[in-house]
């Protein structure tokens, strides 16, 4: 049996409270339920933390502000843009309908409202919202980028620890680190962070020659290689050309100590794979060899074998 806490959140924005009672009714027993009588109180409850529901029921017509309103809010938001909305409404003509389709609604739902239809179309929209969910936590491509995210790097460097350890051969890993981001995004705003982050990207992409080498976005301004079958200067290699190529695109950066264009600060460690040991371990190690690279100055590399 399901824990009730494990149910879909259904959110409830009406301003009439007995249309609020039949929705309710109709959803308790397959959702939580919550309930707003206001455009504001629900922006509120989505606010709040835990209060991000899995889909919202909004009422178009509603005093103050109105359910158009309350959908080109939350499809604004980031955090909460990827919520289906459906709008519940006695208006049913086509313009109408198209206006809250364009506003990103998922679905229209005229009153007055037959309970099984209801009930069917929340439940479909519901399961398409777990699929997505699902694809988007087993995706292997950073979404902004477009390279491998940190769960394709960390399945890679797996695999090839494991395969050094059969054959006996060095594993190596390197982690760059963009200095002085958060002052980049300050000044240029998030939009420009994130054009730098694809730029960076793209240059530290390039730098890779060999068909087995794989690099990913490994978080934040952070990105990260692997490397089967590299010793420590075949590491140093490419921590150096990393440095070179990202400098060479000379985008301007008015907030670094670090020459006035974009830099990047780069760690690197190797080993022969042992058994006590982990692939987490050759990891950390490459990211106490980019601390250093930081402490040291920035725009250099730093490694360890
Ligand atoms: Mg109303």
């Amino acid at each position: 049996m399901q824990n009730d806490n494990n149910k879909p959140l259904v959110l409830i924005v009406d301003d009439t409270p007995t249309n609020i009672q039949v929705l309710a009714e109709t959803l308790r027993a397959d959702y939580r339920v919550k309930v707003a009588t206001s455009g504001q109180a629900a922006l509120d409850i989505v606010g709040r933390e835990g209060g991000k529901p899995d889909l919202i029921l909004l009422d178009v017509m509603m005093a103050g502000m109105d359910g158009y309103e309350v959908c080109r809010r939350l499809k604004d938001n980031p955090d909460t843009h990827g919520i289906p909305v459906i709008f519940v409404t006695a208006k049913n003509d086509a313009q109408d309908e198209e206006r809250g389709l364009r506003l990103g609604a998922m679905d229209y739902i005229a009153k007055p409202f037959h309970p099984a239809i209801v009930k069917a179309r929340v439940q479909n929209h519901i399961s398409l919202k777990m699929k997505t969910d699902l694809l988007e936590s087993l995706a292997l491509i950073d979404g902004l980028t477009g390279i491998p995210n940190r769960r394709r790097l960390d399945e890679t460097l797996d695999a090839e620890w494991k395969r050094g350890l059969r054959n006996g051969t060095p594993l190596a890993v390197a982690m760059a680190d963009i200095d002085y981001f958060k002052a980049y995004n300050d000044h240029y705003g998030h939009g420009g962070g994130d054009e730098c982050l694809k730029a960076v990207a793209r240059a530290l992409s390039s730098s890779l020659v060999r068909p087995a080498d794989m690099m990913a976005r490994y978080g934040g301004e952070e990105f990260a290689a692997v490397m089967p079958d590299t010793d420590a200067a075949g590491a140093k290699l490419l921590a150096q050309r990393w440095c070179d190529n990202v400098a060479a695109l000379v985008l301007p950066h008015a907030c670094s100590s670090a020459g006035g264009h974009v830099t990047v600060s780069v760690g690197y460690a190797c080993q022969v794979p042992e058994a006590p040991q982990s692939p987490q371990m050759l990891l950390e190690m490459a990211d106490k060899m980019l601390y250093q690279a930081k402490e040291h100055g920035r725009n250099q590399v730093c490694g360890s074998q």
